[in-house]
């Protein structure tokens, strides 16, 4: 199952863009090819211009079409405020990236809404709710292509100044610039190999260049050696700041910095508030997850050293 969400978290990045992404492996392809189809109304509602960033999902039931059985979402309510971050945390398998998966619309609830800047993501067009998206997923896709073209994915037609300074702004362009042929290194399967690290900070160069209303971050579960760690907590603080954003958070440090925490467990809102109130309920699953989860994941991240340690 874990496999299976990596992958289409993945593929969050690669939809409504296919015919760009000319360098996508067949195994993505693929893959692509087993998303359920989603209708495009004929005649879409427009989304406010310029975006606000408000979401909102009100009551929804959602199973996934290979699982009937199994709700992945019910009785699923959370709101969005412009420029708040929210932080979403919860055991395995609650409906976390169910939550991003139904946001970015590659399923429709069976029951409830979902809307965005008002207008019920039924009734938008797809590409256009996607164009106000940005998607920092767990492990993100570099294409068999260039930095340069990996980067500018994020939005095609910036020019190479501003690619440029969008892996500045992720901590790009020391890793980029050291490379045989700086930006133009070919990268991917073919090509230079990125760590999980350099990888996720060129996901976020991708959304800083799209600049959306909607940030999305799905942060890695797996240990980034403290350098990347320290750098990518550095660009998403700055990314995300003024920015409507949920986050899957897995990390103390994370879940300290977001204006809210809603903790969901089997498919709906168990708890929300802030780390403190949270910690103050002595029963509550919050604090069992906090004392196992976060504890391990930022003695994996090597947090536990002191933070005065250069
Ligand atoms: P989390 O991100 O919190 O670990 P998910 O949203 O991935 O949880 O999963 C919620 C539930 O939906 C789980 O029971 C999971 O097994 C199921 N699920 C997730 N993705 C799929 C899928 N593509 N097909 C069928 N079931 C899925
Ligand atoms: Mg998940």
């Amino acid at each position: 199952a874990v496999v299976v969400a990596g992958a289409f978290g993945a593929i969050g990045e690669v939809i409504g863009d296919l015919q760009r992404a000319s360098g996508a492996t067949e195994r993505l392809i693929e893959l692509l090819r087993t998303e359920p189809e989603i209708a495009a109304p004929a005649q879409p509602v427009a989304l406010p211009e310029p975006p606000v960033g408000a979401v909102r999902f009100e009551s929804v039931a959602f199973r996934y079409p290979a699982r009937p059985d199994a709700p992945a979402l019910e009785g699923f309510d959370l709101a969005v405020e412009p420029g708040e971050t929210v932080a979403l945390v919860g055991p395995s398998g609650a409906g976390k990236s169910t939550v991003f998966q139904l946001l970015l619309r590659f399923y429709d609830p069976q029951a409830g809404r979902i809307l965005f800047d008002g207008v019920d993501l039924r009734e938008a067009d797809p590409q256009a709710l996607r164009q106000r998206i940005g998607l920092v997923p767990q492990d993100a896709v570099i294409f068999s292509a260039d930095a340069w073209e990996n980067i500018r994915y994020g939005r095609p037609g910036a020019s190479d100044d501003e690619v440029r300074e969008a892996a500045e702004a992720a901590g790009c362009t020391e890793f980029l610039d050291a490379l045989p042929q700086g930006f133009a290194t070919f990268l991917g399967e073919r090509g230079v190999r990125l760590s999980g690290g350099q990888r996720q900070r060129l996901a976020i160069a991708r959304a800083i260049l799209r600049d959306p209303a909607v940030l999305l971050l799905d942060e890695a579960t797996s240990a980034l050696d403290s350098e990347s760690e320290r750098m990518v907590q550095g660009a998403l603080d700055r990314l995300s700041r003024g920015r409507s954003t949920l986050v899957i958070a897995h990390r103390l440090a994370t879940v300290q910095r977001a204006h809210r925490i809603v903790v969901l467990d089997r498919g709906g809102v168990v708890a929300s508030g802030t780390h403190e109130s949270l910690m103050a309920e002595p029963e509550g699953l919050y604090r069992r997850l906090a004392t196992l989860q976060f504890d391990q994941a930022d003695r994996f991240a090597g947090n536990h050293l002191s933070p005065a340690l250069p």
